[in-house]
């Protein structure tokens, strides 16, 4: 049976404890904050039910599973798992981040390196691989904490010493397991996922951080946790005033472990520093993961470049050379970006005999989504004009008959209807000015990453030796 929207929704009533606006609600499948991103993510189970052939993958056990949970022992499974990403950021034309295939591929990338935990420990290892194959069975949605509170970054998490607890820390270890207290900056959808994985990637110092160099999955639900959501974008916006909040507000939590036990058989990582950025940093699970991350922002660019096309033709500028060049430019990212996904689907480099994206292109894409993205809301703003904000104040104004006489009158164009006209602006208005518009635009700048961070990076992976081969090839000695 492969999981249907219906049988997420079921599993997702579990009781978990989430605050919003001043209150702890019961029930989030359905609460107003959340209940239509939660039936955007059920419908990307429904669309893998109806594509199968595509989407799912037969395991050895007989279970039919999603895509993402496949390792890419074969050029073919990297480009199948690749384009699986791609179709199903096009159901939400790449504006769910956390979609259920970003966390697991991160998993997927760890599993390709089992050796790492081996070599680290026999237990962990095992605690990993059967973990994997628990969550793959029933194709969990995972989400992932991974970042520190901030607080004082000039301290890592133990030199804050008057609240050590402030980062997710361990209070003790007993034969069950570990006790974790603390906090975990952000995890995005975490109301729309089953579990989440927990890991550390700041930089931590031996000898007085090992209490937080920890990694393990747990249930959202696990007693202890709380989930402490952001203002919701989709509670209140109507979907004709807010086409893109009011589905896609994947929303993002702070986690507080409130004294949380975590079982031996879910932690993977345990007080060690330098396996706990390893099984990062050494390992395929950034590359695996953000080959999911640069097919949805693939999506999105060609989303927004098609959007901004249909507002200058509706707008009567579409001809213009000077607009065709900035829309042009759009296009053009766009292609760059799908260039750069090709490519590191059908690039990889084999590592036992597992075929691994090329960290180089997807260190890339971090850098180059992060520079990129503030230039494509630029670009849509310039053609845009006053026209996202000539518009009434919301869906209300067209079913009064006064106003609306006023709107046929005023919301010309030679291409559409007053009321398409109307619509289109709200939509490129909540694509680049809304409030969901502008935390899309620090997701984009911060997700993969803080962009010193992500530039600091590349400039330690990018082959600097055959780029200097070539100046040494013109130098006069
Ligand atoms: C919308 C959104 C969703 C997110 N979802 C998730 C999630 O699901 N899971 C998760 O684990 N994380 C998530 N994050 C967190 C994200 O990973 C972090 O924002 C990112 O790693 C940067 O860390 P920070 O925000 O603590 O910024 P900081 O590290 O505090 O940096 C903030 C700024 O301070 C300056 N700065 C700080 N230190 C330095 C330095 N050493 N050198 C130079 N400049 C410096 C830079 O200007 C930097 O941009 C999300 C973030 C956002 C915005």
């Amino acid at each position: 049976m492969i999981r249907t929207g219906e049988r997420y929704l079921d599993d997702l009533r579990d009781g978990r404890t989430i605050f919003i606006n001043g209150e702890k609600i019961t029930n989030h499948v359905d609460h107003p904050a959340f209940r239509n991103a939660i039936r955007s993510v059920a419908n990307l189970y429904d669309y893998k039910v109806k594509h199968a052939d595509s989407m799912t993958f037969k395991t050895e056990t007989g279970e039919q599973i999603s895509l993402h949970w496949e390792l890419p022992s074969t050029p073919e499974k990297l480009v199948a798992r690749g384009h699986a990403a791609y179709e199903w950021a096009k159901q939400t034309v790449g504006w769910l981040g956390r979609s259920p295939d970003y966390t697991p591929s991160a998993l997927t990338g760890m599993l390709t390196h089992i050796e790492l935990f081996e070599s680290y420990s026999q237990e962990r290892a095992d605690a990993l691989r059967n973990y994997f194959a628990y969550a793959s069975e029933k194709d969990l949605y995972l989400t992932y904490a991974l970042i520190s509170p901030q607080g004082d970054r000039s301290k890592t998490p133990g030199e804050h010493t008057k609240n050590i607890y402030h980062t997710l820390g361990v209070v003790e270890k007993n034969a069950k397991g570990i006790v974790v207290r603390g906090t975990k900056m952000l995890a995005t959808g975490a109301a729309l996922a089953d579990e989440v994985f927990v890991g550390t990637h700041y930089p931590l110092k031996q000898g007085i951080d090992e209490r937080y160099a920890l990694s393990f999955a747990v249930p959202l639900n696990t007693d202890g946790i709380k989930i402490i959501s952001r203002q919701s974008y989709e509670l209140g916006a109507n979907p004709k005033d807010y086409p893109l909040s009011s589905r896609f507000d994947e929303n993002d939590s702070m986690l507080y472990f409130d004294d949380v036990l975590v079982p031996w058989e879910r932690v993977f990582v345990f007080e060690d520093i330098e396996m706990c950025l390893r099984q990062l940093d050494s390992t395929a699970t950034e590359v695996i993961m953000d080959t999911q991350g640069l097919a949805r922002y693939a999506v999105k660019l060609h989303f927004l470049a098609g959007l901004a096309q249909n507002m200058a033709e509706i707008n009567g500028v579409c001809q213009i050379p000077a607009v065709k060049e900035s829309l042009a430019q759009l296009a053009c990212y766009a292609m760059n970006m799908e260039a750069l996904f090709k490519s590191v689907i059908h690039c990889p480099k084999i590592y036992n005999g597992f075929y691994i994206p090329d960290k180089t292109l997807l260190y890339t894409y971090r850098v180059m989504s992060q520079s990129i993205y503030p230039n494509v809301l630029g670009i849509i703003r310039k053609l845009a004009g006053g026209g996202i904000l000539m518009l009434p104040s919301s869906e209300a104004d067209l079913e009064n008959d006064e106003i609306l006489g006023i709107i046929e009158k005023t919301q010309y164009s030679s291409v559409a209807s007053p009321i398409e006209r109307v619509r289109l602006m709200r939509l490129v208005w909540d694509a680049v000015g809304s409030e969901f518009a502008s935390r899309h635009h620090q997701y984009e700048l911060f997700y993969a990453g803080a962009p010193y961070q992500t530039l600091g990076r590349f400039y330690k992976q990018y082959d600097w030796e055959s780029s200097r081969a070539l100046v040494e090839k013109v130098k006069i000695p």
